[in-house]
């Protein structure tokens, strides 16, 4: 089949065309609308969106080399996300697929970053396990097969993401904070400050006491000091990402040993990190994993992963109807 898919729960407006699962054209429009503000405004990543799609689903047909009459379904990104957000990438799907009488498919974005895996080789084999690190969202999934998956573990508060932002805020590094605090950690030194970190039962997270600790860590520092910051900046991401990634990778072991899976992969944005990416390919030779890292263009969102979970759930004839609306919390 070929189909059109479209990304719009947050703050990326993306459109991607597949075509027996491979995919043709995957065109990304990112808003810079919010650096200004330090994070994302709901109200203008929707206005943002409703400017960005017909472009953007232009430019993908136009890559593809694909014209409208070609697509036998029209994916979308159905939650979760900024409502708001959704509602402008499911409106413009319902309205195109209708328009042009083929089916429509709803996606699942966090099941979708997952799914990113089977977009290039080498692909994970089934059951494996996925650690799903973005901004809203930190999960171990297990795998069982394209759409079939279960969530054993998760943060009980914020996501990794958030707590990169939120620190590399602290620090007065611009937003997205999450690419520049991995890009500072890189020339400091890991073990220059400890800082603690929740510990949950099982498969479970919390990041949220992470970053109170930052901001009493530096109130003390830079009472003694006010350079401290600018003297010691890499230093602190360093340490604040080591802290991060440990943690993450900890509860990652414990679910790999507990279950018997060694195919290991990581989704979602945070997966770019270089940090993370590093530790996961040491703990790969250390526990005899297999292990899967998103290509970058992957990692961070885009409706090529929309696609190919798309591409799926046409073969498995999952259609949604024309009464189908976003769905901001949408579980899986
Ligand atoms: P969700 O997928 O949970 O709905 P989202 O779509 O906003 O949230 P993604 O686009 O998947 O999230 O990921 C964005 C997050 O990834 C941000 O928190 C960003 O800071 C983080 N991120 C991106 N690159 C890096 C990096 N190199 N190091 C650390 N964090 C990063
Ligand atoms: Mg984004
Ligand atoms: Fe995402």
């Amino acid at each position: 089949p070929t189909i059109l898919a479209i990304e719009s729960s947050c703050d990326e407006t993306s459109a991607a065309v597949i075509r027996g699962g491979r995919v043709l054209s995957n065109i990304i429009a990112t808003q810079a609308v919010h650096e200004q503000y330090g994070g994302v405004v709901p109200e203008l990543a929707s206005r943002a969106h409703q400017q960005n799609i017909i472009p953007v689903v232009t430019q993908a047909l136009l890559t593809a080399n694909v014209d409208k009459s070609e697509l036998n379904a029209v994916a979308f990104t159905r939650g979760p996300g900024l409502l708001g957000a959704l509602l402008v990438g499911c409106s413009f799907a319902k309205s195109f697929a209708l328009g042009l009488g083929i089916p429509l498919i709803e996606v699942n974005h966090m099941q979708a970053h997952i799914l990113a895996h089977f977009i290039d080789d080498p692909k994970p084999s089934f059951p494996f396990l996925c650690l799903t690190v973005s901004g809203g969202h930190t999960q171990i999934v297990r795998v069982n097969n394209y759409l079939d998956m279960q969530i054993i573990g998760q943060t009980t508060d914020d996501a990794v993401g958030e707590a990169f932002d939120k620190t590399a805020k602290m620090l007065g590094l611009p937003y997205p904070g999450g690419p520049m605090l991995d890009k500072t950690a890189a020339k400091g030194n890991p073990d220059a400050f400890e800082f603690p970190v929740g510990n949950m039962p099982e498969y479970n997270y919390s990041f949220s006491g992470i970053k109170t600790s930052v901001l009493y860590f530096l109130r003390d520092k830079v009472k003694e000091n006010p350079d401290f910051v600018q003297e010691n900046l890499a230093d602190i991401c360093a340490s604040v990402q080591k802290t991060l990634i440990k943690t993450l990778l900890k509860k990652l072991v414990k679910a790999s040993k507990d279950l018997g899976i060694k195919e290991v992969a990581i989704a979602g944005g945070v997966s770019a990190n270089s940090g993370l990416r590093q530790a996961l390919q040491d703990y790969a030779k250390k526990h005899n994993w297999n292990v899967y890292i998103p290509a970058f263009q992957y990692c961070t969102d885009n409706a090529a992963m929309i696609a190919m979970s798309a591409h799926f759930q046409y073969l498995k004839g999952d259609f949604a109807t024309q009464y189908i609306s976003p769905e901001p919390r949408l579980k899986f």
